[in-house]
């Protein structure tokens, strides 16, 4: 198949070297001439622009980091939408807010495409090994289609409903990913200040009521798990300046609904002072740094 694939990032890159490894022709495009040459090395071809890449496309799919990129490369200037044929999917899988995916739809069906949201989660280690989990808003028919597809980037794809569902399941997960990595702070920075090994402890919650991802899998001290980002200076995995991207999603898709959002809205807060401390690039378990010694 013809794939324009657009945002070649931490994501991007290893969701489009899979597509090539599987047999597709892509057309690339990013900001980053850097991240074009190592696509176009294994085999992609360079696009000059979002249209360019569209043209000739039998598929779009967009790794973007924010809503206002995802605009900007369907409907600025060299836009998608300023190229594409009628009747092919765009599939944007960048985490979004719900609001600019039921614009960016109406203004794809206006001249005949339809326009999908499938965030990802499974980070950067998934988008390698290609087992992502694709959370999509498509009607049923259009996701048989995409699907194939999908499947060669991810192990689950997951139908949520219709267009922007992809969207509200993304920003519910991290959600309370966002507050469970706090809550997890807290507790293993109250059983150090209170004398307890934090290993052992770890172990306690890890077979007891207070198990989760963020305690098990990515625990914030450093040590307890290693593989994960505390044990290598909070490098890598997933970023506080992404979690609270995430969570300022959360927080405003909540006003909009009306919906108070406690937690939620200081969560986004907590995320904010490690960002302004100067974590933002370091992985979102480094929240834990709040709280003294323990990172
Ligand atoms: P990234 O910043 O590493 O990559 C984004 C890429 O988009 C960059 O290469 C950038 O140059 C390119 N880009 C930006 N504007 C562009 C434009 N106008 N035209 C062409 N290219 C453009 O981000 P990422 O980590 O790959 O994340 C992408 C999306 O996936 C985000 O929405 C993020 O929230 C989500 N996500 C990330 C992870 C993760 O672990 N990193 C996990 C799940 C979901």
């Amino acid at each position: 198949m013809q794939i324009a694939f657009i945002g070649l990032g931490n994501m991007g890159a290893p969701m489009a070297a899979n597509l090539l490894a599987a047999g597709h022709a892509l057309r690339v495009c990013d900001l980053s001439e850097a991240a074009i040459d190592a696509a176009c090395a294994q085999g992609a071809t360079r696009a000059a622009n979002p249209a360019d890449a569209a043209s000739d496309a039998e598929l779009v799919m967009t790794m973007l980091p924010a809503a206002a990129h995802v605009r900007a490369v369907y409907q600025g200037e060299h836009g998608v939408l300023a190229s594409v044929p009628a009747g092919i999917p765009l599939i944007d899988s960048s985490t979004i807010d719900p609001a600019t995916v039921a614009a960016l739809a109406d203004a794809a069906a206006r001249q005949g495409n339809p326009f999908v949201d499938a965030p990802v989660s499974g980070g950067t280690v998934g988008a390698q090994a290609g087992t992502l989990t694709f959370m999509v808003g498509a009607d049923p028919a259009l996701l048989e289609r995409i699907a194939p597809v999908l499947a060669q980037m991810g192990r689950n794809v997951v139908r949520c409903g219709d267009t922007g569902t992809g969207q509200v399941a993304k920003l519910c997960n991290n959600l309370l990913l966002g507050i469970s990595m706090i809550g997890v702070a807290e507790a293993m920075s109250l059983g150090e200040a209170l004398g307890i090994d934090a290993q052992v402890l770890a172990g306690i919650i890890n077979t007891s009521t207070g198990r989760c991802w963020s305690a098990e899998v990515c625990n914030p001290v450093p040590g307890i798990v290693a593989n994960a980002p505390a044990s290598r200076a909070y490098r890598g995995g997933f970023g506080v300046d992404l979690m609270l991207k995430d969570l300022g999603l959360a927080v405003d898709a909540a006003r909009a609904a009306r919906l108070a959002l406690p937690l939620g809205a200081l969560a986004e807060q907590t995320y904010r002072r490690s960002s302004r401390h100067g974590d933002g690039s370091l992985d979102f378990s480094s929240v834990i740094r709040q709280y003294g010694d323990a990172g």
